[in-house]
């Protein structure tokens, strides 16, 4: 299975990475060695002083797709969970001001914690989904799926045009606003519609 992953999908974060919006879908991929579940603890590694949480909604892809149109993408996710797209902030400034790939800070073994999935129809209107993240006692990042760029329907027929997507693939469709710093003895705690998803420790 692969990750695709979408970034500056709220103008909010955008705008404190001081990137431009995007007028297009901003893709970057990480592979299955970055996965992380069942709320096991994130061992800190030692190349990054500065990797910061991004919790996000994610897709899982249930039937293999290429070329899909926007009006018929909802048929390719059946469960939404969610993801912590964990990012070496001071690698990826160092890439992005070298104009090479972000990859070596974005898609490091275990850079993509994921909750259990829960069926889409158990979530409402999942184009109106609440989602939040506290790191400890503090709320950290809040987020609504209305606010995005990009809706998840649109991500999947863009990813798609050069992607195949496949059956247990994962869709993180972008970070809302607050990201910041981690620290060893960190607790991240993430909420999709008010349903406890993620509870996991920084070690
Ligand atoms: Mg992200």
């Amino acid at each position: 299975m692969k990750i695709i992953a979408i970034g500056r999908n709220y103008t909010a974060h955008a705008k404190e990475l001081n990137n431009d919006v995007p007028e297009k879908p901003v893709l970057f991929l990480k592979p299955d060695t970055a996965v992380l579940k069942d709320n096991k603890p994130f061992y800190h590694p030692n190349f990054s002083q500065d990797i910061h949480h991004e919790i996000e909604v994610v897709l899982k892809i249930c039937k293999e797709g290429k070329f899909i149109q926007e009006k018929f993408a909802h048929k390719y996710y059946e469960e939404i969970g969610l993801g912590v797209d964990f990012t070496a902030r001071d690698l990826q400034a160092e890439q992005k001001a070298k104009g090479l790939p972000w990859e070596i800070a974005k898609a490091f073994d275990h850079s993509a914690p994921i909750s259990n999935f829960i069926p889409k129809a158990e979530l409402g209107d999942y184009h109106q989904l609440h989602f939040k993240l506290f790191v400890n006692e503090d709320l950290r990042q809040e987020g609504n799926t209305q606010d995005m760029l990009f809706n998840f329907d649109a991500i999947i027929a863009y990813a798609s045009t050069f992607f195949t997507l496949k059956k247990g693939d994962l869709i993180f469709t972008g970070t809302p606003a607050g990201v910041s710093k981690i620290n060893i003895g960190d607790r991240l705690i993430g909420f999709l519609a008010d349903k406890e998803l993620l509870n996991f420790e920084i070690k």
